[in-house]
């Protein structure tokens, strides 16, 4: 019989990660950071399981770190959610995407979704019946053309996914990209799913465009973050999501039958460090732009040319002048022969552009990680 995801095989990060390991490549392809969590949260979530928070949490999350979300938010975006009907915590920001969509779309409809993107959005459109209808990115500056977005608008679009700062890019949304989204959604029922996973991870004194800005956006906006990303521990999966009340009932109906609740020392880890060290999240933007421009200025010398960063963890790099092979093989040769590893970008595509020639580099690394690296890279 047909599988479900027919198109599916194992993700180009585990593909890539595990080549890393079996040659001894430093790993500069899945995005994970190789440096501590803040000792604080480590501390506050032994200081949870001692203090016996070890059964299920609320099936929406505890209420301290859903109150530190709504203040957060309400720091951050002048805008502050209701605390009982409007925030869910998630088991990272995959089950929230994933809920988001199998709480509004039904079999038969359609989802707009901006290429290159993050690789679990396509899976979760096709098990929840529906199709993804792929727009492109500027190849070059990786904006959104919203005529073409609007061209792509059919009476069976539910759903439309943006990422900003985007992943594998690092571009970001404009105030103008606002205002042409605003335009573009008024007056349809289309919903919007704004996956911000890299809110606080911006550069050079960029404001970020988040959806809750807007109220025209969030009045029909599930918003998506991560702690995994904020807090350097991916591996904790957590996340959450912000939307209407009736949103947000639709979206928990999936959450509570999909995971019912999220590792519960975690919540009061999260809830103690976000209401106790705010600094934390409001400078990382400073923390991560030092370590882009320092592997930015490494980089010189280099062969690779390295495209704009104005938000997120990530450095693409053109590798033109060192090969002409495509994006896979590429990364395959540069693990196997150099001892880096990067991610290639097709997996990111419906349809890559022609002759592309990029690699994404993780720089969420210790000096030593990056240092070893160039070390290799300064060899092609
Ligand atoms: N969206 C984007 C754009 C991401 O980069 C990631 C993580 N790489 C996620 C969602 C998933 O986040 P989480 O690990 O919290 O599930
Ligand atoms: N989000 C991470 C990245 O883009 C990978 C997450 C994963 O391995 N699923 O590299």
């Amino acid at each position: 019989p047909e599988t479900k995801l027919p198109k599916v095989g194992t993700t180009i990060f585990t593909v890539m990660s595990q080549l890393a390991a079996e040659h001894g490549a430093v790993n500069l392809g899945q995005g994970f950071p190789d440096f501590p969590v803040p000792a604080r949260l480590v501390d506050a979530l032994s200081r949870a399981m001692q203090a016996g928070h070890n059964q299920y949490s609320p099936m929406t999350g505890i209420p301290a770190l859903r109150q530190a979300i709504a203040d957060k938010t309400g720091r951050c975006y002048g805008w502050k959610p209701d605390v009982d009907a409007e925030i869910t915590v998630t088991s990272g920001a995959t089950e929230a995407i994933f809920n988001a969509i199998h709480a509004v779309v039904r079999a038969g409809e359609e989802v707009i979704v901006l290429d290159p993107c993050y690789d679990c959005y396509e899976p979760a459109i096709e098990l929840a019946g529906a199709t993804a209808v792929h727009v492109p990115l500027d190849p070059a500056t990786f904006a959104p053309d919203w005529d073409a977005v609007r061209a792509a608008i059919t009476p069976k679009t539910r759903l439309l996914m943006v990422n900003s700062p985007h992943n594998p890019s690092g571009a970001m949304f404009g105030a103008a990209d606002m205002q042409a989204l605003i335009g573009l959604l008024r007056g349809t029922d289309i919903l919007l799913l704004s996956d911000e996973v890299y809110e606080h991870i911006v550069f050079d004194g960029a404001r970020h465009e988040s959806a809750l800005l807007y109220p025209e956006l969030r009045e029909r906006a599930f918003v998506i973050s991560s702690f995994g990303k904020t807090y350097h521990c991916t591996g904790w999966k957590v996340g959450y999501c912000i939307a209407p009340p009736a949103l947000s009932a639709e979206f928990r109906k999936v959450h509570q039958y999909n995971v019912f609740c999220t590792f519960n020392p975690a919540q009061h880890a999260f809830a103690e460090m976000i209401a106790q060290e705010p600094e934390h999240y409001e400078t990382l933007g400073a923390f991560y732009q030092e370590k882009r421009d320092s592997f930015r200025a490494q980089l010189l010398k280099t062969k690779l040319k390295p495209l704009p960063v104005p938000g997120g963890y990530f450095q693409l790099v053109d590798y033109s002048a060192v090969s002409d092979l495509d994006d896979l093989a590429f990364a395959r040769w540069l693990t196997e022969e150099h001892g880096v590893t990067g991610i290639p970008l097709s997996p990111f595509y419906a349809k890559p552009p022609a002759g592309q020639r990029l690699l994404r580099l993780c720089f969420a690394k210790s000096d030593e990680t990056v240092n070893r690296a160039i070390e290799r890279l300064s060899k092609l």
